[in-house]
């Protein structure tokens, strides 16, 4: 085993997470180093039994959570925002090299799981039910009550904020947690285990199945005894996983995919603009959620804007994530594969990209790919329509303000959306006519971990972050007095 990942193995444990303490495992998977194509180490295929005891864990811990005082549940989360904190550089390397990301955006990944912890710590005391004025002799309020066992349905490519966004805003309001983590990179949420371990959260307040999506995520979408799921995922996952909830009526938040347009008019800053098209490309890889892939300019500057693309593109330095490159690999082979056959069998012209970067020694097999630009495909083209969850984006021309926010619009997808321009009307209309649930104007992206962050139509249903997230982790009760 790779040195690299000896070092690790004390931040992670094999078996599942279970009212608070690791059950030993029957049966595991091999989680793969991304960069090198090797396995780092192996964790539990958690079955719908393990789920079963999960969740009987979660309500068994229920009521002592919370009870907890609204104070209390806190500081409690506050500490662990700080204990995230003390563990910065190994936990950042465990993502870096669980999910290949470059270690610079690995530490801004587990930062935002503090500042999430941190964040709902500070809203417990804050938040609540509210008197209803009446005009008789009645007293009326409202209570905002913990809806009990919540399930965490999460993807490999923020592996541990993703987690604890919703997981923050769960305990916050005093539910319990059972959190199933993809199986592309489980580590994050191994490792937020260990920490919670020695918080001061009773044991099963939080438990961790890790397992594949089709047996543990489905069994814990469909268990009678789940109050709300959230999931992050892609949009066809989304949908079996509001099917699976659907027999229960179980309430579902559900973040999925993008395919975010990047308008640049031409009067925009062009460096700021080129910097901030190609990072919205690069970042992660392009496996990101509000990855901006399909981007238009303004006809007067297109062919310069496309050429200048291209170029820094070119430009990227490729490698494993714990070197700190400006871009690391895929997460598997067969994402890699997919990606490349729908850029192979593309209509439009081929700016750069679109291969395999040669890269040397132990990094030889990893699921490396070129960062690629593709000019004015056809209209229906996969590259311009499906998430590709890639480095690969498109570029196209428009001709005015109404063109560009025709073209940003015809997609299924609404998540994410910038522009690029210097006057201030144009920046406010397209904001405002884009269907999207966040628009970064300038700059790309222009996020905050206390900003609600989803997506409009096929982009999924309901707001994770910030105080816009709390509804779905609490139940609404009314109470009537007579005086
Ligand atoms: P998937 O939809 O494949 O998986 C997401 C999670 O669901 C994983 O934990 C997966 O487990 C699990 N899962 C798979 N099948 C089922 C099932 N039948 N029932 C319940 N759970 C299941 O997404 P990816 O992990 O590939 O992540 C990429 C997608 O996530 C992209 O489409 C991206 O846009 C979206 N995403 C959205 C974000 C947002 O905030 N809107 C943020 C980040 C990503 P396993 O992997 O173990 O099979």
């Amino acid at each position: 085993m790779c040195s690299m990942y000896t070092q690790l193995q004390s931040l992670v444990q094999p078996g599942t997470f279970v009212g608070g303490s690791w059950d030993p495992i029957d049966d595991s998977f091999d989680v793969l180093d991304p960069a090198r194509a090797q396995v780092i180490t192996s964790v539990a295929a958690g079955t719908p039994e393990d789920i079963d005891r999960a969740v009987q864990a979660a309500w068994e811990a229920f009521p002592s959570w919370r009870k907890v005082s609204a104070y209390e549940r806190g500081a409690t989360l506050r500490r662990i925002g700080a204990m995230l904190l003390d563990r910065l550089e190994p936990l950042a390397e465990l993502v870096s090299i669980d999910s290949g990301k470059p270690i610079s955006q690995a530490r801004g990944d587990v930062r935002n799981s503090a500042k999430h912890f941190e964040f709902y710590g500070g809203v417990t005391d804050k938040v609540g039910g509210r008197e209803l004025p009446l005009d008789t002799d009645h007293l009326t309020y409202t209570r905002w009550e913990p809806r009990g066992v919540t399930a965490h349905i999460t993807p490999w490519n923020n592996p541990i904020s993703i987690p604890c966004r919703s997981i923050a805003a769960a305990l916050a309001m005093g539910n319990t947690v059972v959190v199933k983590p993809s199986e592309m990179a489980p580590l994050g949420v191994i490792a937020l285990a260990r920490i919670l371990e020695e918080s001061d959260l009773p044991p099963g307040a939080f438990n961790v199945v890790t397992g594949p999506g089709s047996t543990a995520g489905a069994a814990l979408a469909a268990h009678p005894g789940i109050r709300s799921v959230t999931f992050t995922g892609s949009v066809e996952t989304g949908a079996e996983v509001m099917k699976a909830a659907a027999p229960n009526i179980t309430p579902v938040s559900l973040e999925l995919g993008g395919k975010a347009p990047q308008l640049v008019f031409d009067d925009a800053d062009v460096d700021a603009a080129l910097g901030g098209c190609a990072f919205g490309i690069v970042r992660n890889a392009g496996q990101s959620c509000i990855a901006g892939t399909r981007i238009y300019v303004h006809d007067p500057i297109y062919s310069m804007f496309v050429e200048r693309l291209g170029e820094l593109l070119r430009s990227t330095v490729i490698g494993a994530g714990t070197d700190d490159p400006d871009m690391g690999p895929l997460i598997s082979e067969r994402q890699r594969s997919r990606v490349i056959a729908a850029v192979e069998s593309s209509t439009g012209e081929l700016i750069c990209g679109g291969g395999i970067p040669a890269l040397d020694g132990d990094l030889a097999d990893g699921f490396f790919i070129e960062p690629t630009l593709i000019a004015e495909p056809e209209h229906g083209d996969p590259v311009s329509t499906r998430e590709l969850f890639a480095p690969v984006a498109t570029i196209e021309p428009f001709s005015d303000q109404d063109e560009a926010i025709e073209r940003a619009n015809d997609t299924p997808f609404g998540l994410s959306g910038g522009l690029w321009t210097r006057d201030l009307s144009t920046a406010h209309r397209v904001a405002n006519a884009l269907e999207v649930g966040s628009v970064s104007v300038n700059a790309y992206p222009v996020r905050y971990y206390h900003g609600p962050h989803g997506g409009y139509k096929q982009s999924g249903i309901g707001r994770e972050q910030g105080m816009e997230a709390l509804a779905h982790y609490v139940e609404i009760k009314k109470v009537g007095i007579r005086l």
